[in-house]
This record gives structure tokens, C-alpha cells and sequence, in this order.
């Protein structure tokens, strides 16, 4: 149980505390839009970049960077945000606990909601996944349950990347935490997301072909190997220990 201090500065922060019982340890790790309970719903924020839009070259280009996230995550923002805009309650909520919710929302919206808060939240995740400088592997507590997991580093790298070869069409391959609690690879389709299973991300790799067909064209086996030089392991690490609890 949380104690009334606890639950009193993450009210001050905006985190309600009902959503928080639910799922605990994935909010703070995505940095999602914060809410107040007793303001008007506003609706989906697209925040910024966290870095600039070449921070990544070369392995992933500016261009690419800024069609992705200006144009590709604003629209998904855009549209969560017209499919919901006569649910207040459901604008209020943080990204997070929409996607992990789907069931619940009104079916005629379901769809839109399911494709957009999916592509927003996994954005949001994908953009601080990745930093300039990024690369070379996990240290700590991550880096032995991959070991554990999958052997070793290079093990996990081979597996991730085939996985994410092997999207058909466009999707996701992720690191996550499944339901009892042990790392695994899987994919998904479109913008689904592994906390629609119940899951918690751990790391996401974006293969939709608007993240790499600028500088890649067809090429995906050349993005997936240049994209792990992008990857910021730090963060992985944090996100990793948040969801852990
Ligand atoms: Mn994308």
C-alpha cells in the first residue's frame, strides 16, 4: 500500500492514484503527459524531441527524425485526440493506462483508440529509447537477466534483430517483461503494443518503414544493425528497474 505522503506528492505531480494501483511501475518510466484530476480534459500532448532531430546520425538520419516524429507521432496524438474528444474521461488518463484499457473503451471509437493511443505511447517510449552517442550494451541488473534469459548480449542482440527482420508488414519488435515477470522478445503487429497483453515494454524497436525508407529504402537488415548504435542503455536500464519494481 502506498502511504498518504506517497500518494499526496503524486497527486501534486498529477499521477492519480487510482491508475496508479493499477499499474504501478510504467508510468514514471515513460514520462507521459502528467494529469490533473481537477483540471478540464486538455487532451494528448506531443512533447518534444528529446534531442535533435540529427542527434542520431548517422545510423538514423535527420529527415527521417523529423517526418517521424512532426508528422508520424503528431498524427497519432492528432487523431487520439479527435476519436476521443467527447470522452473526457478518457482524454484525462495518461497514455499508458488507455492502451493497457482498450476493452473498456466505446466500441465505435475502439479501433481509432487502439491504433493511435498504441502509436503515441510506443513513440513516446521509441524517442527516449535512443540518444546521441547511444550503443553498446546494458550494464547492471538488465544486463544479467539478459544474460540469464538469452545467454549473453550478443545472443539477445541476434534474436531481437531477427525477430524485427521478420515483421510482416509494419510493427514493432520488443524486449519486455511478460505477465510473470521474465523477459522476452515478441513482436507486434501495427501499433499494438505488449502492455495490451498485459506486458511491460522494456524496449521497442519502430519497423514501420517510415522509420528507416528514407536512407534505407527496402533495406530493413541495414537499419535494424545500425539502429543499436542509437540505443540509450541507460534509460533501458531505469525503465527496466521501474517496471522490476
Ligand atoms: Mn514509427
Amino acid at each position: 500500500m502506498e502511504s498518504i505522503s506517497r500518494r499526496e506528492m503524486l497527486k501534486k505531480i498529477g499521477v492519480g492514484a487510482a491508475a496508479l494501483a493499477a499499474f504501478p511501475l510504467v508510468q514514471p518510466v515513460f514520462g507521459l503527459k502528467k494529469i490533473d484530476e481537477t483540471a478540464p480534459a486538455t487532451g494528448f500532448v506531443l512533447p518534444p524531441l528529446p534531442y535533435a532531430f540529427d542527434a542520431l546520425e548517422p545510423f538514423i538520419d535527420a529527415k527521417t527524425m523529423e517526418i517521424h516524429h512532426d508528422k508520424h507521432h503528431a498524427a497519432y496524438v492528432k487523431n487520439l485526440n479527435e476519436a476521443l474528444k467527447d470522452q473526457p474521461d478518457w482524454l484525462s488518463r495518461p497514455v499508458w493506462d488507455v492502451v493497457s484499457h482498450l476493452k473498456d473503451v466505446p466500441e465505435k471509437i475502439r479501433t481509432a483508440v487502439h491504433n493511435n493511443a498504441g502509436g503515441h505511447a510506443n513513440h513516446l517510449m521509441f524517442w527516449e529509447s535512443m540518444k546521441k552517442g547511444g550503443g553498446g550494451k546494458p550494464k547492471g541488473e538488465l544486463a544479467r537477466e539478459i544474460d540469464k534469459t538469452f545467454k549473453d548480449f550478443d545472443s539477445f542482440k541476434n534474436q531481437l534483430s531477427e525477430t524485427a527482420l521478420k515483421v510482416f508488414g509494419s510493427g514493432w519488435a520488443w524486449l519486455s517483461i511478460n505477465p510473470t515477470g521474465k523477459l522476452e522478445i515478441v513482436s507486434t503487429p501495427n501499433q499494438d503494443t505488449p502492455l495490451m497483453d498485459n506486458g511491460r515494454p522494456v524496449l521497442g524497436l519502430d519497423v514501420w518503414e517510415h522509420a528507416y525508407y528514407l536512407k534505407y529504402q527496402n533495406r530493413r537488415v541495414e537499419y535494424i544493425a545500425a539502429w543499436w548504435n542509437t540505443v540509450n542503455w541507460d534509460a533501458i536500464e531505469q525503465r527496466y528497474k521501474a517496471a522490476r519494481g
